[in-house]
């Protein structure tokens, strides 16, 4: 099973159809709350999970209650997970990631990737939206700070794309079929 996870609005479902062809766009009603939703992908089970975090008219108890259940989800899962996909929108999240942490807390996306490291699940860092992000060396390097990502290992886990206009989608599937292929970081320390 491979999951893709992240903040509503990245772009999750858009690269979900660009890299397996399937829609998996749904109603996006606030106050209705999103399950995951599953497609077949080369006889691998491609689960979007719900976006968390702000989503607007959505009232904080309701978010709160998504992000237990995505928890709760790959808590639950996580033996068949393979690879998870953390979906983030490489324009807007160095500028909310700097946002929570100047508020004192610990940003939705930053918590979730050390959460599925903590898991022992591979992961794969999409920095979507590319064809918005100005200086895409810098924002690399910021986001891979942010997410504790040694240097030498952040080529291989944080893979910018455009999911709209096509940009370096085959390279995401590089790396997805690698990381498939090449499991790591499960049993580790
Ligand atoms: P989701 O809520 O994460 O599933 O996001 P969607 O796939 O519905 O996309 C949210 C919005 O972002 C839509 O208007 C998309 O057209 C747009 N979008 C998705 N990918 C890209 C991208 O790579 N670049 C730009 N500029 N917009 C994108």
């Amino acid at each position: 099973m491979i999951i893709f996870a992240g903040r509503s609005n990245v772009g999750k479902s858009t690269l979900i159809f660009r890299l397996t062809g399937k829609k998996v766009k749904r109603g996006k009603r606030p106050g209705v709350t999103r399950k995951p939703v599953e497609v077949n992908w080369r006889n691998r089970k491609v689960v979007d999970l719900p976006g968390f975090g702000f989503m607007s008219g959505l009232p904080r108890e309701v978010q709160e209650r998504i992000k237990d259940e995505i928890v709760a989800f790959i808590e639950e899962n996580a033996e068949e997970i393979e690879l998870a996909v953390l979906v983030v929108d490489g324009k807007s999240a160095p500028e909310i990631i700097e946002r929570w942490e100047k508020r004192g807390e610990i940003p939705i996306d930053v918590e979730f990737y050390s959460f599925l490291r903590e898991l022992g699940i591979p992961t794969i860092v999409a920095v979507n939206k590319v064809d918005k992000v100005r200086n895409l060396e810098r924002t690399l390097n910021f986001l891979a700070e942010k997410f504790g990502i040694p240097l030498e290992e952040a080529r291989d886990v944080l893979v910018p794309v455009s999911a709209k206009f096509g940009q370096n989608i085959e390279e995401l599937k590089r790396r997805i079929e690698k990381a498939l292929r090449e499991p790591q970081g499960r049993g580790g320390c």
